[in-house]
């Protein structure tokens, strides 16, 4: 497998390079020089493959030779340990949900397939390699779950202190083992800026092999196309054309959702369903980006005002021109946003119509569909239910009254938080690192 950056085509790397590399001098993003179609035979059986052996098949064609067919299988196997079940609400709206996996956000697929595609290609280094990752609440957690106890591997996350919730903060500070966590007296943005320094510290690269496990890394796309084939096989009516609306913040779901299709599954429209956070759905509207200060909401992990994989949805659809990419990228993905007013409506009437506990990022999703069956009465959708309710406790309260907490939650609340403390000074958070 070959990948070039978004923001030179002649930028060519291999998938270990890409994978351990993730930020191109350029600072564009890599992007698989070839998509390949799958098999007509694979797609139009997929109700005989398992989970697994579908992200294999779909994994195998896409990294070609860069990892031993017998050794991506169980690379996989590993990573996506768990089901992506869809949900039928109505006839022609169902649900996938996506946290099925140990933090119960579907972060967890790019995590842990990252953590596996890490450890695998860093097994003949005789040095331990530390992944440092500036978080704002749920990625570190995702993280963290995903490299707990995989061997060579040191995960060091920082956070900023007060500002993630407390179930956030326990995913973060619980773990032991190779995973150690510093709050940080600051905002995100600090966290983010200290792990930039490090990384180009000449002091720390004498101690540490450093490597970085952001959100752009490439290893957390692939994984995240193999649930659009496993949503599509669970459809039952496939005669209708089938529409996914994704509730997007940095758009990464979306690009694997697109990734997904342009591999030859048969998905008619995308729904780019977002929040306040309206930057992509105002593209499509106006065929101009302009990158805005993120406001607040209530489905938080979606508030991001310059989506970081815009520049690779226009890459899949790019034209000869910025207008024509424009237009085939509005032809195929169409934008809704919505307010928490409505997001809050929605939660109350998913639990009263259907009798089922949607989060604020899922209820955002459920809005689109509801909207797009307006216009095309005939089609079938499924919103990406990304999160368990029970992550987002204060906003399911204010529409519910309740929220449901499973075990799985129970457990990180009980655990005891282990955190170093540092200012945002980076003199203070190099000594930390160097002692
Ligand atoms: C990260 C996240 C999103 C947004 O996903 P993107 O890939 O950044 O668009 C949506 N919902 C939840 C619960 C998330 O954690």
């Amino acid at each position: 497998m070959q990948l070039y950056s978004t923001n030179n085509k002649h930028n060519i790397v291999n998938l270990k390079e890409a994978v351990l590399n993730a930020f191109p001098q350029d600072k564009g993003l890599y992007m698989p020089t070839e998509i390949p179609k799958l098999d007509k035979q694979f797609l139009d059986h997929l109700n005989q493959y398992s989970f697994e052996e579908i992200g294999f098949q779909v994994a195998a064609r896409l990294m070609g030779d860069a990892i031993p067919e017998s050794e991506l299988y169980q690379l996989i196997a590993r990573a996506i340990n768990f089901k992506a079940p869809l949900v039928q609400l109505t006839e022609q709206i169902s649900t996938l949900e996506l946290w099925h996996g140990p933090t119960m956000a579907f972060k967890d697929f790019g995590a842990r397939f990252m953590a596996e595609l890490m450890s695998y290609f860093l097994r003949d280094e005789d040095r331990p390699t530390t992944i440092l990752v500036a978080t704002s609440g749920d990625t570190g957690g995702a993280v963290a779950a995903g490299f707990h106890k995989v061997p060579g591997i040191e995960v060091i996350i920082l956070y900023p202190s007060g500002k993630v919730s407390a179930l956030q903060e326990k995913q973060l500070t619980t773990w032991g083992d190779n995973i150690s966590a510093i709050e940080i007296d600051g905002v995100f943005d600090d966290c983010q800026r200290l792990v930039k320094t490090a990384f180009i510290d000449a002091d720390l690269q004498q101690q540490y092999n450093f490597s970085s496990a952001n959100s752009i890394n490439i290893a957390r796309l692939i994984p995240q196309s193999f649930y659009y084939f496993e949503g599509y096989k669970q459809v039952k009516d496939k005669s209708r054309p089938i529409v996914v609306s994704v509730p997007s913040g940095n758009f990464g779901n979306l690009t694997a959702g697109l990734l997904a299709a342009q591999m030859g599954l048969p998905i008619h429209q995308f729904i780019a369903a977002t929040n306040a956070n309206d930057t992509v759905p105002a593209y499509l509207t106006s065929g101009t980006y302009t990158a805005k200060p993120s406001v607040p909401t209530i489905s938080n992990a979606m508030d991001v005002g310059n989506p970081s994989n815009f520049p690779r949805m226009q890459a899949l659809f790019a034209g000869q021109d910025e207008s024509s990419t424009w237009n085939k990228l509005k032809e195929f993905i169409i934008g809704d946003s919505y307010s928490d007013t409505e997001t809050y409506q929605a939660i109350k009437g998913i639990q009263s119509l259907h009798n089922y506990e949607a989060d604020p990022h899922g209820a955002v999703g459920y809005l689109a569909c509801q909207d797009y069956l307006k216009e095309y009465s005939t089609h079938q959708t499924i919103f990406l239910e990304t999160a368990h309710p029970g992550k987002f406790e204060a906003p399911m309260k204010e529409a519910l009254g309740k929220v449901s907490f499973p075990p799985k939650l129970e457990a990180f609340m009980s655990g005891e938080k282990v955190a170093k403390s540092c200012s945002k000074n980076y003199t203070d958070f190099k000594e930390i690192l160097l002692s």
